[in-house]
């Protein structure tokens, strides 16, 4: 397989979001948050990952406290739990102190597992840090004095944009459907890796440490295997979360106040003005044309997300602006 970069490996550290998927997401039937961790689990362990970071909101967990025991599965096996806040709300749609406060109630909840990891990480949701520089500032501020590092994403897939689909191509019980989503996913994976590896060698001139991001979801579970498989063919190196972020790209905080939804690869191509593509994929609109129906679109459940996060925690949820690099 053609390599990820002409100038050799590309060191890559794997992290998992939202190991409980936010309210209002579906869920196929015959899946469940653990029948996912253990299927995530398994395809680490067979490449020989450990040490992997899982940023999960925790909300979910007061409508069934079972859900709790995934984070068990996921320290036995080797990895660890840290702070992604309680509902998942973007930054851009609460004040600082209610953000802060939905940190702490998560770290209630999580402080037995994220207690026994090495580093205090903390992830903003969205990989977003703060549309404005007082409200960036205040949550920083709490953050740094509560001991935490923040550890930003360098190459996301928007994999979660899959989980519609998917979920109405299981429903539909569509075996051609659910293996054309599998290897589009896949493809989506690799087709991500190579574009921001690529964007981050015309930011810095070398391949710095990748932070890659994948969601908890369905398609997740059962893709990650094959997309490391994928990875690996392609000269990746798996590396921990310590590592990648002990590379300045990571380890620094870009100075921009970003209200958009991009990740620290194209948030430091913007501060120094390098044209980068940051363009969504044409799939994610192309599969929202499989087995349409009222109600089971990928928007439709976002808002349906959206509106339980506004509900419980008097969020103001708004579309996110697109950056220049992003049109
Ligand atoms: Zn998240």
């Amino acid at each position: 397989m053609h390599p990820i970069s002409p100038l050799g490996p590309v060191k890559v550290a794997i992290s998992m979001d939202d190991m409980l998927m936010w309210r209002g997401s579906p869920v196929p039937k015959n899946y469940s948050s653990h029948s996912i961790a253990r299927a995530m689990t398994q395809a680490l362990t067979h490449h020989g990952a450990t040490d992997v970071y899982a940023f999960s909101n925790t909300a979910p967990a007061e409508d069934d406290p079972e859900l709790l025991r995934v984070f068990d599965h996921w320290v036995e096996q080797g990895h660890h739990i840290a702070n992604h806040t309680h509902h998942h709300a973007s930054i851009n749609w609460v004040d600082a102190p209610t953000y802060i406060g939905d940190i702490e109630r998560t770290e209630e909840i999580i402080a037995r597992w994220s207690s026994r990891a090495p580093k205090r990480y903390f992830r903003y949701c969205n990989d977003m840090w703060g549309d404005t520089a007082e409200k960036q500032a205040a949550v920083g501020t709490y953050l740094a004095r509560q001991g935490y590092t923040l550890v930003p994403v360098s190459v996301g897939f928007r994999d979660s944009r899959f989980l519609a689909a998917y979920w109405r191509m299981l429903k539909a019980d569509d075996r051609e459907g659910v293996a054309y989503l599998r290897r589009e996913f896949v493809n989506t994976a690799m087709h991500e890796l190579r574009l921001h590896a690529a964007n981050a060698r015309a930011v810095y001139g070398r391949d710095p440490a990748h932070i890659w991001l994948i969601h908890g979801t369905p398609l997740g579970g059962d893709c990650l295997d094959e997309i490391l498989d994928h990875f690996e063919a392609a000269s990746v190196q798996f590396v921990s979360l310590e590592e990648a972020m002990a590379d300045p790209m990571n380890a620094l905080v870009p100075p921009r106040v970003s209200p958009e939804f991009i990740h620290q690869v194209e948030k430091w191509a913007l501060v120094h003005g390098v044209p980068v593509d940051d363009r969504e994929p044409a799939i994610l609109e192309a599969i929202e044309k499989l087995h349409p129906a009222p109600g089971e679109s990928a928007a439709e459940i976002r808002a349906r997300q959206q509106a339980s996060i506004a509900e419980r925690l008097g969020a103001k949820p708004a579309p996110f602006p697109l950056a220049s690099i992003q049109r």
